[in-house]
């Protein structure tokens, strides 16, 4: 079943060990940030410093396992469309908003929203790293590691595929920043099989 997240929003659910989860951009051109907890104990929580220590490599793709705060595989990439992702960067919240863009009256962003919908599953904000940025485009200079934030490089209907391997809860949003979108907010669809 296809499922779909208003622009701007999130959601959070629950994925078996063995299920796959299908993120898709509609549209084209917007990231959908994921973040993974371990359902038995949701201390644990997807690792970006520990996934990209193993992996040696900042672009994760097809084959890459992503690894938890406690080194367990918590998801497989099985599938990816798109080979251009980032896992670099926390979500975007409301003081991101206020300290890069300067707004007076930020969006909550996908911070606020992971946040609302993890908190029925025992996630406080401060449990919220950095998230594994379906479809975001972010590089890097190699030299000075200058980053910068490119519109993304998914066209509309493409995917990324995950296969867990362990039981989890899944945050999942259509991110709400300008600049990671190319200048608009889209919706972000998912399907678990
Ligand atoms: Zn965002």
């Amino acid at each position: 079943m296809r499922h779909e997240i208003a622009p701007r929003s999130g959601v959070a659910f629950t994925l078996d060990k063995g299920q796959r989860l299908a993120v898709i951009d509609p549209q084209g051109g917007q990231v959908a940030d994921l973040l993974a907890y371990g359902r038995a104990d949701v201390g644990e929580s997807l690792s970006a410093g520990r996934t990209i220590d193993y992996a040696s490599r900042i672009y994760l793709t097809t084959g890459d396992p992503l690894y938890s705060n406690r080194s367990n595989v918590m998801l497989d990439i099985v599938e990816d469309e798109v080979g251009r992702h980032d896992f670099l960067l926390t979500p975007c919240s409301k003081e991101m908003f206020r300290i890069i863009y300067g707004d007076t009256d930020p969006h909550r962003g996908c911070f606020g929203n992971l946040a609302a919908a993890l908190a029925p599953y025992g996630v406080s904000e401060d449990m919220i790293p950095a998230a594994f940025n379906c479809f975001m485009n972010v590089p890097v200079d190699g030299e000075t590691g200058e980053i910068k934030v490119l519109p993304p490089l998914s066209k509309a209907g493409e995917r990324i595929v995950f296969e867990a391997r362990m039981d989890l809860v899944i945050g999942l949003t259509a991110c709400s920043a300008l600049q990671s979108n190319g200048g608009s907010f889209k919706p972000i669809a998912w399907e678990v099989s």
